[in-house]
């Protein structure tokens, strides 16, 4: 199958949309974030062996909230799906990323999505419970094998800035401890989380990944499954309702791309044709979204019919 789109065209939709960027902010709640160039801008397009990539696709940038995507996938394969529900809900928020808010309602205590910090405090800690090896050397275990990149690791010095800058975080996982909700230690969980999204890639990388994902969890090359069909369809679906923080609506109205990002500007695309889009520019919209990133893949949607909802 043909990809949608190739090289020279690609970088054409990244030039008409790079302006966009300069309406966006960097991150700098975590310092480390701050320190990235605001003109970077990569993309590439996969699709088994089929590549188009443009831009700064070479930069490695770390996954931030992506890593909810894959610690997801590694929560629902450690222990299946009714046990992670029973403590993680399902439902879209509508609240930004780090809000107490909604936790407070719930009783018991029961993060409303997997997507957002809170969720993805208490996935940290299912991944930890009573593993004798690492949660974080499991992640990054898992993504190389999905990339295909044994070059995937953990960036130390963005785990440090995050765990100095952590409070809401920290705060989330206090209330979770308060609650019961949390096995672990909140320190424990709260490292966990932070090394899940510390771990360093390229916009190729995460293209790979949006491309196994959309492949029911396959392995391009080989066809082997490395995540199981029902836990790819059941991440991606995820992305679709909560990927896109409190504008995951508008973003499925205007693109229809499974789709999750991150605050260092990250963008992580899959098609159910095993089309994996990996974008990463890093100023952000007010919704926390890659600025550019967004309108490259509401661009791209529209004149290619991408959208999973446009009957093709
Ligand atoms: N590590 C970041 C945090 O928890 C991830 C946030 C994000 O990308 O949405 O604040």
């Amino acid at each position: 199958m043909a990809l949608f789109v190739q090289k020279d065209t690609l970088a054409s939709y990244m030039k008409v949309v790079q302006p966009e960027a300069g309406k966006g902010s960097v991150a700098s709640y975590i310092p480390a974030l701050q320190q990235a160039d605001p003109d970077a801008f990569g993309c590439a397009v996969h699709q088994g062996k089929e590549k188009a990539e443009a831009g700064d696709t070479g930069i490695r940038f770390t996954l931030q909230s992506v890593a909810k995507v894959i610690s997801l996938a590694l929560a629902l394969m450690d222990r299946g799906r009714e046990e992670v529900f029973s403590r993680v809900g399902m439902e879209p928020s509508g609240n930004p990323f780090h809000s107490i808010q909604a936790l407070e309602k719930e009783k018991p205590a029961k993060p409303l999505n997997p997507m957002i910090n809170a969720g993805a405090l208490v996935v940290a800690d299912m991944l930890q419970e009573k593993r004798p090896d690492t949660a974080a050397d499991r992640f990054v275990g898992l993504i190389q094998q999905i990339t295909a990149n044994p070059d995937v690791d953990i960036c130390a010095e963005t785990a440090v800035s995050e765990r100095n800058h952590s409070n809401l975080n920290r705060a989330l996982c206090y209330f979770l401890k308060s609650h019961n909700v949390l096995e672990n230690e909140v320190e424990e969980v709260l490292n966990t989380y932070i090394n899940l999204c510390s771990v360093k890639v390229n916009s190729c990388d995460l293209a790979r990944i949006g491309s196994v994902l959309g492949a029911d969890g396959r392995d391009p090359e080989t066809g082997e499954y490395l995540i199981p069909s029902w836990t790819a369809e059941m991440v991606t679906t995820f992305m679709v309702t909560c990927g896109m923080y409190d504008a995951s609506g508008s973003f499925a109205i205007n693109a229809g791309i499974p789709c999750k990002s991150g605050v260092s500007g990250a963008l992580l695309g899959s098609l159910p044709d095993g089309t994996g889009i990996g974008v990463y520019s890093p100023p952000l919209d007010s919704h926390g979204n890659s600025a550019a990133g967004t309108r490259l893949l509401e661009r791209l949607s529209s004149d290619f019919q991408l959208s999973i909802f446009s009957g093709r």
